[in-house]
């Protein structure tokens, strides 16, 4: 018997590498299956459906149960659908979330006078031209919302600007924050995926690379949380954080030991 009903579980750094499945990935899958204990992949990526995820995964044998994946750009769709279900979105962010936000039946605009909210997100074609817009758009004191806060992200070349650096370029320009950003770690996220697993949070375990938004994203909603060093935080980067896992695991192969 474990102590834990549910999981979340990041899924860049901690279960894959670009297109390669981690170390211990799989014996840490196969653990949580053994245990009987349901897991949801949650990747903060906010140009990825849920889907992709799914196939993603499922490329390395690894099954992912109906509605147990989300990512920052499900999580924001559906967010935005609920709450701005008949808006224009004026969106700083790429073409493939501007279709994921359509698929959920949202209206995207690219004109900044009919922005009725403001949505930032990475864009690898951002510019001068594109801040200068998004600041129009702003200026009509529409709400203003992220996808993700990661400043920076890994990527094939090494570490690259993220959704948090356009968001920062647009907060400085607008003179106001972001009235939510929307994937982990906020509230909205962790309600998201408490929802999906239909778990008791204190009975919940969270597991990730990063402090800032997996670790974050389980203090929050009061899960236990372990961080894995097979991602982008090193035990270096653990001294003098403010943020402190209650584990710290090699890989993913080491979440068996947490379920005894
Ligand atoms: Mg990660």
């Amino acid at each position: 018997m474990t102590a834990y009903e549910a999981a979340i579980l990041d899924v860049d750094g901690t279960i894959v590498r670009g297109e390669r499945l981690l170390p211990g990935a799989a014996a840490g899958l196969r653990a949580l299956d053994d245990a009987g204990v349901p897991r949801l992949l949650f990747s903060n990526n906010p140009t990825r459906s849920a889907d992709h995820y799914r196939d993603r995964v499922a490329a390395h044998g690894v099954a992912v149960g109906e509605g147990l994946a989300l990512t920052s750009a499900t999580v924001t769709a559906d967010y935005l659908s609920r709450s701005h279900g008949s808006a224009s979105i004026y969106l700083v962010g790429e073409a493939r979330l501007a279709r994921i936000l359509e698929r959920a039946g949202l209206e995207v605009t690219g004109e900044p006078a009919d922005a009725d909210v403001v949505l930032g997100s990475i864009d690898r074609e951002f510019d001068y031209d594109a801040l200068a817009a998004a600041m129009r758009a702003l200026e009509r004191d529409v709400p203003f919302y992220g996808t993700d806060p990661d400043v920076t992200i890994p990527a094939g070349e090494g570490t690259v600007p993220g959704s948090g650096a356009m968001l920062a370029a647009m907060t400085a320009v607008a003179g106001r924050e972001p009235d939510a950003i929307l994937g982990k770690p906020s509230e909205i996220a962790a309600e998201a995926a408490l929802s999906r697993l239909g778990a008791d949070p204190s009975r919940t375990l969270v597991v990730g690379d990063r402090l800032d938004t997996d670790v974050a994203l389980g203090d929050r909603m009061g899960a236990t949380t372990a961080l894995v060093l097979s991602g982008i935080t090193d035990r270096e980067d653990l001294d003098g954080a403010d943020v402190r896992p209650d584990h710290v695991l090699e890989d993913l192969g080491d979440v068996g030991r947490l379920l005894d």
